[in-house]
């Protein structure tokens, strides 16, 4: 089992710099997702950790091994694309046994490799079709036994669920948490779909203009963002960002929104301000409660999902979105009493989005 390191890893295209250093430890036998908006690196980082493209500066690490100098073919991963590109003229079983055959696996091991790579991803009984003959989640699981036929020490894999519908997307994560769980390879997977990286990842590298901006647990990236990209980029609908203004009043941190005067737990912040700080703070959209509180709220606009119904609300000058349960009555235009969970209330420095709590 094999860890996979960047050491200040720098690319530029030319005079563009699209990663201008990147530090990132994975863990054996982790599942990696790195996460961002379109252009934030991700794609490049994963083809230079397959030797697709070579880094600028810096080192990549695969085990024990220094890979930058080394072909794709040479760095022991398989590498799974968002275009399945299977070969449409050979069968199944020939496209999972392909890998083997051009690396020169002896021709007598290879239907036992085949068949154990079938069996893993449920593909026996379609061993004999082709590529045409089978829908789109099975086209990408005979691409994931492609992958994993010849046994990799590390499995790339670039959005390879964007081109399923949304019910085979979800049907798809739930196979590939399981074959993680069953292979316990080191994965590194990359995507833009948060709620892939938030149901799959054990750690999520979220990623911004080529840039780490946090590499934790999905429940500490949601729970605990490490900076103001993080909080808004994180949850759907997303958190409500908005400037305010610290002071401390008899050893209690009291936080001015707009108009909102709203004291805070007294350790809530993990340094005491000196004077007023200028803040940026986040509120997740769960963490407001209606029908109860002090504040007053003007209701804007109500969307229903069924289950649940997200409301967009006026309080001093701050709009807030709410998330409330379905049954929950509200109507555009009337007053009604909110207030905030004050402790899980996100606090950054309004300069340099770093978090504050
Ligand atoms: P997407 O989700 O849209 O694929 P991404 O996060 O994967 O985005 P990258 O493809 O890694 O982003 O691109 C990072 C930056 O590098 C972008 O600004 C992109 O325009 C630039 N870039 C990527 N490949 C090249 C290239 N071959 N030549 C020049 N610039 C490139």
């Amino acid at each position: 089992m094999v860890t996979v390191t960047f050491d200040k890893v720098r690319k530029a295209f030319g005079e563009a710099v699209a990663i201008p250093s990147l530090d990132l430890a994975i863990t054996s036998g982790e599942f990696v997702s790195l996460l961002g908006p379109s252009g934030c690196g991700k794609t490049t980082t994963l083809r230079m950790l397959a030797g697709l493209e070579q880094p600028t500066a810096g080192e990549i690490m695969i085990g024990e091994r220094t890979v930058n100098n080394l072909a794709p073919s040479e760095r022991d991963i398989a590498m799974v694309f968002q275009s399945y590109a299977l070969y449409p003229h050979m069968s199944v079983r020939e496209n999972i046994a392909y890998p083997l055959k051009k690396r020169g696996v002896p021709k007598a091991d290879r239907p036992a490799m085949v068949q154990a790579a079938a069996d893993l991803l449920q593909l026996g009984p379609l061993l004999d079709r082709k590529p045409r003959q089978l829908s789109g989640g099975q086209q990408q699981r005979v691409a994931l036994g492609r992958a994993l036929v010849r046994e990799p020490k590390v499995f790339l894999l670039d959005e390879p669920l964007s081109n399923l519908d949304a019910k085979l997307r979800a049907h798809m994560r739930a196979e590939l948490i399981e074959l993680h769980r069953r292979l316990g390879k080191t994965m590194v997977y990359v995507t833009h779909d948060q709620l892939e990286a938030m149901t799959m990842s054990t750690r999520i590298a979220v990623m911004q203009g080529g840039e780490l901006q946090q590499f934790a647990t999905p429940a500490e990236i949601y729970h605990r963002p490490a900076n103001t990209f993080v909080a808004g980029f994180i949850g759907t609908p997303s958190m409500t960002l908005a400037d305010g203004e610290i002071t401390m009043d008899q050893g209690r941190p009291v936080l001015k929104l707009g108009t909102l005067p709203l004291e805070l737990p007294a350790n809530h912040l993990s340094e005491r301000p000196e004077g007023t700080r200028r803040v940026t703070v986040a509120v997740r959209p769960e963490d407001i409660l209606i029908g109860t509180g002090s504040f007053r709220a003007n209701v804007r606009l109500v969307e229903p999902t069924g289950h649940e119904s997200i409301v967009l609300v006026n309080a001093g000058d701050v709009g807030f979105t709410v998330r409330v349960a379905g049954d929950t009555v509200l109507k555009a235009g009337e007053t009604i009493p909110l207030d905030l969970r004050r402790e899980r209330i996100h606090v950054f420095d309004r300069e340099s989005g770093r978090r504050l709590n």
